[in-house]
């Protein structure tokens, strides 16, 4: 890295990514004050590389069109997560489901709690810490997938802070309770955080207390978003949902709702992974399209809906009575799927 760095500040030119591996194997591993390299597993040094050489691809072809930009950085030490990817060659990765043991280039067998099963073959690991300190190492692998078996089934459906879900047949899906709980004591160490002195022993202390329950929250929510995802998928051959609003997430500075946020964006991602892996249908309507206001009966719009306090209406003019979020999601169902026959 710092070799590509002079080299650009000498010569204007780049180094490419073989010259950069030659140059690792040829010299730096020789170096004294290198030779730790050596002890990494040769593929993390080679994706580590690629990685970089794109970083500087980057960095050339805006340089090109006339920016001026930064070079790309040195990872801080102080970066709160570290990681590598290694690849997979001559058995040099595998896992033992029943000794919950996993082995890795250079560090041969090692212990671990392995969160499930899988089939396939392995193409390379990701070993990562993260900010409280632990260990984790995820595994890509190579699989065939079986589609699912069609049906008939079509659901809709809103997302909301107050239910996490609501669909078009009145069904709802809560929040799992205890992350209310845990985020709420996550502000309180966030809190206790801010107020220890910078640099001190009790700081650091405290900043792994948040981490870890950072990631115990987020372990629980990506738990609880692959469940309901997976069950969705399972049931039904189309989903519809509506597109969410991205300008408004950025500019949501209520912890609770940038929390929601980022599991609805989570969520309709795996949606629409696993539609796609599974052979099922999932369309996102656009967010102009007026879901709460109109009359899921008749068709009438009713612009005192727009206010967010309205959970339950009338239609003046068909007299149906709505509660605001089921009549949503009876709406996105029909503009969706009239959508879809178009298309
Ligand atoms: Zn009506």
């Amino acid at each position: 890295m710092a070799k590509k760095i002079d080299l650009y500040k000498l010569e204007q030119k780049s180094l490419s990514k073989i010259d950069c591996n030659n140059h690792l194997n040829q010299f730096l591993k020789k170096d004294e004050q290198y030779q730790w390299l050596k002890e990494i597993d040769k593929f993390a040094l080679t994706n580590s590389i690629y990685n970089l050489d794109s970083a500087f691809q980057h960095f050339f072809r805006r340089i090109k069109q006339g920016e001026t930009p930064g070079f790309p950085k040195f990872k801080s030490k102080k970066d709160n997560k570290k990681s590598y990817t290694t690849n997979f060659t001559n058995n040099n990765i595998e896992v033992d489901f029943d000794k919950n043991k996993i082995k890795l280039p250079k560090l041969k067998w090692i212990k671990c709690k392995l969160h499930r099963n899988f089939d396939g073959k392995i193409k390379s690991a990701t070993i990562s810490q993260t900010a409280s300190g632990k260990y984790f190492v995820s595994v890509l692998v190579e699989i065939e997938i079986e589609q699912k078996s069609k049906n008939d089934n079509i659901i809709a459906f809103d997302l909301g802070l107050k239910e996490f879900l609501i669909d078009c047949n009145g069904k709802t899906v809560d929040n799992p309770k205890i992350l209310y709980e845990y985020e709420k004591k996550l502000a309180k160490l966030q809190r206790q955080l801010d107020k220890k002195k910078k640099g001190s022993k009790n700081r650091n202390k405290q900043r792994i207390k948040v981490a870890r329950l950072y990631e115990k929250i987020v372990n629980i929510r990506k738990n609880f978003l692959h469940n309901i995802s997976s069950q969705i998928i399972n049931e039904n051959q189309i989903i519809i949902s509506e597109k969410l609003n991205v300008k408004g997430m950025v500019q949501n500075h209520n912890l609770a709702k940038a929390i929601n946020n980022v599991s609805w964006h989570e969520f309709t991602r795996q949606l629409e992974y696993k539609s796609n892996w599974y052979g099922r249908t999932f369309h996102q309507i656009d967010t102009w399209f007026a879901s709460s206001q109109i009359c899921s009966d008749c068709g009438f719009k009713n612009q005192e809906v727009k206010d967010l306090s309205v959970r339950q209406w009338q239609c003046p003019n068909c007299g149906e009575i709505h509660d605001r979020d089921i009549n949503a999601a009876k709406n996105i169902k029909r503009q969706g799927l009239k959508e879809l026959s178009v298309a």
